[in-house]
């Protein structure tokens, strides 16, 4: 055969070859669950990885068969996501916040061979341990314990299983269809549903989400991933970070802003991402400790709506922040917000109003809006509608899912509704579930909630659809006071003249101690509004 190209398959380890090779001493830094800090290079992780996909298979595991992890991010869960991959297993990633019950189904329901587990995990899955029908092996992440290996029957050490280990295993040749990695979607209602990605989807990913107009790593870079390993593959960040080769800094199980701070500050990460709770808590650090994080160029923030007012917050200290939105079913990248050169010709105020939104599909995936019937819908900046998408790296089915998760055209219904203009930008304007529809109208509950997050004395809020005799709905607003601060429901209503239209306004405001979170830490608004969902029937009588 003449006039071709090579065909090599996509795989996931063929991304830590690279970091190992062309980046053997670029740093990968570790907080440990123990305490401590464990400084590795990526050619020790490279080495590290090759050394559990051996001591995997000499355990018995079959290529294609899934290993949970349960765990931090931390350097050892890093290794166990290449070593399970390259390996040609599947590494599933447990959130740990999930319930019992919930832990039980995905791990049974992913038939887990082995599960690796930090020490914070180690009692939970002590009190799992009879309800799981398929783990052959419990792997604590760390050296030999005793006072552990006393809790679960038959625990093996991770360090142990890698010392026993040569330097000689070879990463084995995969189809690049194979799947890589799974994760379960967090469920607000009914059974989780697992994603399976496969090595192809990873490594398309990796491409597509780094380019200079999406998280746009480099190898001059040190990144914090505070997002965690066990939601949507942390972002794919430690996928683009051996494909780039930057450092990478791994923060363990203390997400609060001081001990980020002091990270940043200690490693000098210049990029970091995570969900815009974590950035609150880093702005309240900045106050207390007076530190500049000086090294800090930019954010990616995402997983929920960046709240407008944390774009000045950031600005003050020469931070950018990127808005992205993306889903487990996305891997999770769908869209990044970055500016277009015909952007700069626009004050400030209009570019700042622009990065407000989730921004725009890269290459590698498409958008659409559609309406209840499937008809598409303009893309005109203003037209609402469901979005849709498909891409190399968007799911098609799901896990024993019986059948195909699209449309019959083959898009992907995210759930969402949003609006997007004609140069692909994109803004969620709420959760089809969530939107409140008054008389006939539609009221965003993201913006209502984002309103009410740039008064001073609201530290979150949550608006919801209650059933109303005369509108259908009216937005409701569930409001967490910051500590030590005085806010009336009058004052909060007043807050919103001249911001939106006056019918948009909430009826009532409820004040509360604290808002119901889901495992990814997001407002279950379903639990909402089975608690007040009727106030305002009961106002009405
Ligand atoms: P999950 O699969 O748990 O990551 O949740 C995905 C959902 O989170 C999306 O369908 C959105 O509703 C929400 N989400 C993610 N990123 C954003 C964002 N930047 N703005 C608003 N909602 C977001």
């Amino acid at each position: 055969m003449t006039g071709t190209m090579m065909h090599q398959p996509l795989t996931i380890s063929s991304l830590i070859k690279h970091a190992g090779r062309y980046h053997s001493d670029t740093e990968v830094i570790s907080v440990e669950t123990t305490g401590g800090v464990t400084r590795s290079t990526w050619s020790e992780i490279e080495a590290n990885s090759r050394k559990l996909a051996s001591a995997l298979e000499k355990l018995g595991v079959k290529q294609g068969e899934r290993c949970g992890t349960i765990a931090w991010n931390n350097r050892r869960h890093l290794e166990v996501y290449y070593g399970v991959a390259g390996a040609g297993m599947v590494c599933h990633t447990i959130n740990p916040r999930l319930f019992p019950e919930q832990l039980i189904y995905i791990i049974n329901h992913a038939e887990d061979q082995v599960l690796f587990l930090d020490k914070t995990f180690i009692p939970v899955a002590a009190k799992l341990g009879e309800h799981l029908k398929t783990v052959k092996h419990v792997i604590y992440l760390g050296p030999r314990d005793e006072e552990l290996a006393g809790m679960v029957e038959g625990l093996l050490f991770y360090d142990e299983l890698l010392a026993a280990e040569g330097d000689d295993y070879v990463w084995p040749d995969l189809d690049e269809t194979m799947p890589s990695s799974m994760c379960y979607t967090s469920g607000t209602t009914g059974n989780p549903k697992g994603v399976q990605y496969s090595h192809r989807s990873t490594v398309l990913h990796t491409m597509g989400g780094n380019q200079p107009d999406g998280m746009a790593l480099s190898a001059r870079d040190t990144i914090l991933a505070v997002v965690p390993m066990f939601h949507a593959n942390a972002w794919g960040v430690p996928y683009v970070a051996a494909a780039v080769g930057c450092k990478m800094v791994l923060p363990g199980p203390n997400l609060d802003g001081v001990s980020l701070v002091g990270l940043i500050d200690s490693e000098s990460v210049t990029m970091a991402l995570g969900v815009p709770t974590i950035w609150m808590g880093l702005l309240g650090a900045l106050e207390t400790t007076g530190s500049k994080i000086e090294s800090l160029e930019r954010t990616v923030v995402g997983g929920s709506a960046l709240p407008t007012v944390m774009i000045p917050a950031f600005a003050k200290y020469d931070v950018a922040l990127v808005h992205a939105w993306g889903m487990t079913e996305t891997s999770p990248l769908g869209t990044l917000n970055q500016l277009l050169q015909k952007h700069s010709a626009l004050s400030d105020a209009e570019r700042a109003a622009i990065r407000e939104g989730q921004g725009r599909p890269p290459f590698g995936v498409e958008l659409r809006l559609v309406d209840d019937t499937g008809a598409v819908l303009p893309e005109d900046g203003k037209t609402q509608g469901d979005l849709q998408i498909r891409g190399h790296w968007i799911v098609e089915s799901y896990f024993k899912g019986g059948g195909s998760a699209l449309t019959d055209d083959g898009w992907f219904d995210t759930g969402d509704v949003a609006t997007v203009d004609g140069d692909g930008f994109m803004i969620i304007r709420d959760r089809s579930k969530d939107i409140i529809k008054s008389g006939g109208e539609w009221i965003s509950t993201v913006e209502l909630e984002d309103i009410a997050m740039s008064h001073a004395s609201v530290a979150s809020a949550a608006a919801i659809a209650a059933k109303h005799i005369k509108w259908d709905e009216r937005p409701v607003l569930c409001v967490v006071k910051k500590p030590d601060a005085d806010v009336s429901e009058a004052d909060l209503l007043g807050f919103y003249d001249g911001k939106i239209a006056s019918w948009q306004v909430p009826d009532k405001v409820i004040f509360v101690d604290e808002l119901p979170l889901g495992a990814t830490g997001k407002v279950l608004k379903n639990k909402l509004r089975d608690q007040y969902g009727d106030v305002l029937l009961s106002d009405a009588g």
